[in-house]
């Protein structure tokens, strides 16, 4: 959380001409942009990228923005400003069922959205500028942008290093890629299929018992009781969820 680097915004958006003018203007401006056009990518860049900001639209193929801002409201304090189209999506955001720091309505002037961003990145950095003077975090593990923490678990990519505790896990290449992979997720009920997919690129013929098996192995290592694991749970007739 470099306070002088460029503020980074993920837009999340799926019309194209739309993205291309949000990236054009805010790149403008001297942001950092980054883009996905389907729920899923969303929440995969939010968590890795921890974006400054997320412009987020309503209707979206797979997992709609609501969706999104539901599930990344428990994970981040990330502003979050909607897109709507409708009146009945307008009522939703503003009862702040969803979590959404603020919205604008399509069609929406570039500017009233610029306006609106610089509001929100300056409230951030001053949040930020305030914690600078009491930073010591408490376990004194240096903030890492790309880490994942969840309770006792920390998943380290740059390291390639799962710590639980005070504990370093020896987790094999795959055992690894899984973990981060459905903690990336977390949240969604991911098929044995997508994630032999995404983790083994399909380059082999175990099926879908492979991603049993990495499952059972890795409960054994991060689950406090790998009978009942609270971490990594069996979503029937699908596959798995990472809860954190
Ligand atoms: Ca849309």
């Amino acid at each position: 959380m470099k306070i002088d680097a460029k503020p980074r915004i993920l837009v999340v958006e799926d019309e194209p001409t739309l993205v291309d003018t949000l990236e054009y203007n805010l790149t403008r401006q001297d942001y950092t942009v980054s883009t996905a056009t389907d729920g899923f990518t969303a929440l995969e860049k939010a968590r890795t990228e921890r974006p400054d900001l997320i412009v987020l639209d309503v209707m979206l193929p797979g997992l709609d923005g609501f969706e999104i801002c539901r599930i990344l409201r428990q994970e981040m304090s990330t502003p979050i400003l909607m897109l709507t189209a409708r009146d009945d999506e307008i009522d939703k955001v503003v009862g702040l069922e969803v979590g959404a720091d603020d919205y604008l309505t399509k069609p929406f002037s570039m500017r009233e959205l610029m306006a609106r961003v610089k509001a929100h990145l300056r409230r951030v950095r001053m949040i930020r500028e305030e914690m600078e003077g009491e930073e010591t975090t408490a376990d004194d593990r240096p903030a890492n942008a790309a880490g994942l923490t969840f309770g006792s678990l920390h998943i380290d990519p740059d390291r390639h290093e799962v710590v639980n505790g005070a504990e370093i896990l020896h987790l094999k290449p795959k055992e690894f890629e899984l973990l981060h992979f459905l903690a990336r997720n977390r949240g969604m009920a991911l098929s044995r299929d997508l994630i032999l997919e995404r983790v083994w690129d399909w380059d082999f013929d175990g099926g879908s018992r492979t991603v049993d098996v990495h499952v059972r192995w890795l409960r054994e290592k991060i689950e406090e009781d790998p009978a009942h694991p609270r971490r990594i749970v069996t979503v029937r007739g699908v596959g798995y969820r990472f809860e954190g």
